[in-house]
């Protein structure tokens, strides 16, 4: 039986192409700034994104911390919603590695947060306070239905952010998804912001890393952010050349998984005892009506022993995830699976 695995886009493993673009990989020593393979993957995101300059990185934790640390000193305030993955699934590594101080402000259910509460966030320049130096979005919003931010909101904070001389940084894990989602090139959804962080290892597929791009002289000190965390690799040419398949070939796909996302909600929403969130792109989070007496457990556990994985056990609703490695069918077995599970078939 195949496992339909939709815990997460980040289970995709790496494409035939890709394992063949890796095995190939020219190589050198990255440090020295001398990989070429990484060189390339560098150039090519900063130009995908309409950015001056990028940074090849091991992962989208590292890409955020980086960014933040090159942003912020110590005592800082950066402004972040409240149910960000940097303020909730980052282990405080900002704080505990930068002495960076978060200000959550609420995030709105389609990922946004209110330019009012922005506003009101501002600390005013006084010896008792900490500086604000920063925004931080992240699009598509993970924690709120995998909304996507659209070019005017993030403008719009941008605008608010400059007359108050902050910057914003943006967790763009899943960018190309926000770009297929609203249809648009992605350089329009990242233009006013200073710095943008995405990931190569979700819906692209490759088996590791993520980049942070951005102006020259903000990834020149970017990359010595990346040397003190150990974030300093060698012969990652390796690593690379699957991000550069991933850039040239995975991201024009990415509709078919939003697609795909779709017929799946469809699908269970159909389910007596089963409700479902909005579904902008490859992310859907469904949950048992009231009254409906499984555990959380009952149903992961349920799924799993028919062949379907998915997360949800301290949530209280569960995720589900598509990506390239989930195909029409599978879909439909999921669908099916939860029928049998929840007794209405
Ligand atoms: C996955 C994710 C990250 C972190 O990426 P890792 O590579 O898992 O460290 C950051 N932000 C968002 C929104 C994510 O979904």
């Amino acid at each position: 039986m195949k496992i339909i695995d939709l815990r997460s886009d980040t289970v995709t493993r790496p494409t035939a192409a890709m394992r063949e673009a890796m095995y190939r990989a020219e190589v050198g020593d990255d440090v020295f700034g001398e990989d070429p393979t990484v060189n390339r993957l560098e150039a090519m995101a900063a130009e995908r994104l309409g950015k001056e300059a990028a940074l090849f990185v091991a992962s989208g934790t590292m890409g955020n911390l980086v960014a933040l640390l090159t942003h912020c000193g110590r005592g800082d305030q950066v402004i972040l919603g409240d149910r960000s993955h940097t303020y909730l699934f980052e282990q405080g590594g900002i704080s505990a590695l930068g002495g960076i101080m978060p200000w959550p402000v609420p995030n709105q259910p389609d990922g946004t947060l209110r330019l009012e509460d922005i506003q009101k966030a501002i600390r005013e320049d006084n010896v008792h306070f900490p500086r604000t130096r920063l925004v931080c979005l992240e699009n598509t919003h993970n924690m709120c239905n995998g909304t996507p931010l659209t070019a005017e909101y993030t403008a719009s904070v941008a605008r608010l952010a400059r007359d108050y001389g902050l910057r914003v940084h943006l967790d763009g894990a899943r960018i190309f998804n926000a770009a297929a989602a609203l249809g648009m090139d992605v350089r329009e959804l990242v233009r006013e912001v200073d710095s943008v962080m995405f990931c190569l290892s979700k819906g692209l597929c490759a088996p590791v890393g993520s980049l942070l791009v951005g102006g020259s002289d903000f990834i020149a000190e970017a990359r010595r952010a990346r040397k003190v965390v150990g974030g300093g690799m060698r012969q990652a040419g390796v690593l690379a050349a699957a991000g550069i398949v991933a850039l040239e070939q995975m991201t024009g796909r990415l509709a078919e998984d939003h697609a795909r996302a779709r017929r799946l909600a469809e699908g269970l929403a159909e389910i007596p005892g089963v409700e479902v969130g909005p579904v902008a792109t490859n992310i859907i989070y469904f949950w048992l009506a009231e009254g409906v007496s499984k555990s959380p457990e009952e149903v992961v556990d349920g799924l799993a022993e028919r062949g379907v994985l998915l997360l949800g056990r301290e949530l209280g609703r569960f995720r589900a995830v598509t990506h390239y490695w989930i195909g029409d069918e599978d879909v439909e077995r999921a669908i099916g699976a939860m029928r049998e599970l929840m007794g209405s078939n």
